[in-house]
């Protein structure tokens, strides 16, 4: 009943199209394809000569995640091939795997079973350099600040008021604090710095959320890294390096096109985390395939409360453009965690505990509704759910009036979404009156409390004295008007990991406020959640290596 190949091998197995096929079925002039070997390419969104289509855009978002796992971007490639089969003119957005999680716990971001996107293993290892790209544009920032105090520091640049960090696309703790410039006067200037993952920079939201070329480099002008001496802020565009930070980002810009295992075609591009960062793939990405299709099925990252609630807020605010459908994941033995059972207990039947756990899932289909969009929820099946345990679920959506569709197509492709994929096209049909949660123009406090209460259920906020210190600095520079980017634990609809379920009576801690003006939000962090992951105690780089072959081994 079961498939007992592993994701690796399924992806080893299938037959892919050569790219160009891929890119002739959905649209795209022979000259607007930048072929990276036979299964990928980048695609120049300004050579397209078809006529915009604006397609549709279903976004697809999760309860909490657990160790359980959802299943996120299984369900929204499997989607992607149901609408494929279904014979809707679609294409599927995704965002590109970091090495720090593939290395470290998560796996990776391809879907798995025969919901997947090839080829696997180049997505989830180097695929076509674009995080090489922006950790390089990132560190060069750092390298022209450092260049700069040594050369004599004509702009007054205050060493220890640096905002602007390093970066690695690995999980590497011993990096988190670092100090450079060490062993004397031509080593440079000594002073504090440290690593964030990749995924997190600045330079990642901003590749992700410019709409040009144009864009990219106003932005990157834009970022603020730090502060004179006198406490006056210091601009990418005073070291005049926007130029040069843009060309090294100039193909990477353009959106990668892959195939899914059933030849559905895949625009994977840009990839922040939707924990520290706002966690969904680039605009332009989105943009291009809704330039080429009717539907276009993508992904924000975890649950509801973050990568949706950014998508919504940030990134379908500064893209102009609106979810025109909303899919919840959920999974019998996430919400079995919810209600308090233990991994190592999931694979017995518990409808007592799957009850309470389903309250989590009562509250990601409730902050779908308080923006004004209706959601479909996915039930995404495994193997050791019991009929009971599925009644269960569905009993619930039934008497909440809240559309569901059971899943299977980690086992069995599109064909396992068909349910889901006509439930989605009842949804896209109704409309929706679909409304950002907040208006800019209202104070960050205003903001952050109304994210606090609307989307996770909370009382309210705390900001400690630090994070006071640092609005009032942000109002006095003007920058309070922009959209806020919450950095918190993913597991917990609070700031605090261990709860979960569907807390209530709780205050959110904003320790720090980070003005990304590149970006155009707010990074307010929460909790104790960290900018650079560290490896867990068995990495998933333990089962990995390379065959006689030169194919991955133990790559999920
Ligand atoms: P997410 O996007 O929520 O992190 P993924 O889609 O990446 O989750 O899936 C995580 C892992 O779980 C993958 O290895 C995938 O093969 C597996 N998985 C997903 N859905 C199922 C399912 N229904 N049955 C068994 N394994 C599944």
């Amino acid at each position: 009943k079961s498939t007992p190949l592993t994701d690796l091998e399924i992806a080893a197995q299938a037959t892919m199209q050569p790219i160009a096929q891929i890119a002739q079925a959905a649209g795209i002039d022979e000259d607007a394809l930048e072929p990276y070997g036979r299964y990928k390419a980048k695609i120049d969104p300004a050579k397209l000569s078809a006529p915009a289509k604006n397609g549709k855009v279903v976004l697809v978002t999760a309860i909490s995640p657990t160790p359980a796992g959802e299943g996120k971007s299984t369900v929204t490639v499997g989607l992607a091939d149901a609408f494929h089969q279904l014979n809707q003119n679609v294409m599927v957005a995704l965002r590109e795997p970091s090495l720090g999680p593939v290395m470290g716990v998560k796996g990776g971001a391809t879907g798995g079973g025969y919901a997947q996107v090839l080829p696997m293993e180049d997505i989830n290892l180097h695929f076509t350099g674009d995080l090489h790209a922006i950790t390089s544009a990132n560190n060069a920032l750092s390298a022209f600040i450092d260049n700069h105090i040594h050369q004599g520091n004509t702009l007054n640049i205050d060493p220890r008021r640096i905002i602007w960090k390093r970066v690695l696309d690995l999980n590497d703790r011993a990096l988190r604090k670092v100090v450079v410039g060490l062993g004397g006067p031509v080593q440079g200037m000594p002073r504090e710095d440290g690593f964030d993952i990749t995924v997190a920079s600045e330079i990642m939201a901003i590749f992700c959320l410019a709409t040009s070329l144009e864009d990219l480099q106003t932005r990157i002008a834009n970022i603020v890294f730090g502060y004179t001496f006198d406490r006056q802020p210091l601009f990418v565009k005073d070291l005049g390096v926007e130029g040069a930070l843009t060309l090294l980002l100039k193909d990477a810009f353009k959106p990668n096109l892959v195939q899914t295992i059933e030849g559905t075609p895949a625009i994977i591009h840009g990839g922040p985390f939707a924990n520290i960062a706002h966690g969904c793939n680039s605009i332009v990405a989105t943009q291009t395939a809704r330039h080429l299709a009717d539907i276009v099925v993508t992904e924000a990252g975890f649950g509801s409360d973050l990568g949706a609630e950014k998508f919504m807020n940030i990134k379908a605010r500064q893209g102009n453009f609106k979810p025109d459908a909303v899919v919840i994941v959920a999974t019998v033995r996430a919400l079995k965690m919810h209600g308090g059972v233990a991994k190592t207990e999931l694979q017995q039947e518990n409808v007592e505990a799957l009850r309470a756990g389903i309250e989590n899932l009562a509250k990601h289909v409730d902050t779908v509704r308080q923006f004004g969009a209706e959601p479909v929820v996915a039930l995404n099946r495994f193997i050791t759910d019991t009929e009971e345990e599925l009644a269960t679920i569905l009993a619930w959506c039934d008497e909440h009036n809240v559309r569901i569709a059971r899943t299977n197509v980690w086992e069995q492709g599109g064909k396992g979404g068909i349910e889901l994929a006509e439930k989605v096209l009842e949804v896209i049909e109704a409309g929706n009156d679909f409304h950002h949660l907040y208006d800019v123009e209202q104070s960050i406090a205003q903001k952050v409390t109304t994210i606090v209460q609307k989307v996770y259920g909370g009382d309210g906020v705390h900001f400690t004295d630090a994070a006071k210190k640092q609005i009032a600095q942000i109002e006095k520079f003007g920058w309070d008007v922009l959209p806020i980017c919450m950095a918190k634990s993913q597991y917990s609809l609070t700031d605090n990991p261990s709860l979960l379920g569907r807390p209530t009576g709780f205050t959110i801690t904003v320790r720090e406020v980070i003005p990304k003006l590149g970006a155009g939000f707010l990074v307010c962090l929460t909790g104790d959640i960290m900018t650079m992951p560290g490896l867990p105690k068995q990495p998933a780089a333990l089962r990995m290596g390379v065959d006689e072959h030169g194919h991955a081994i133990g790559l999920f």
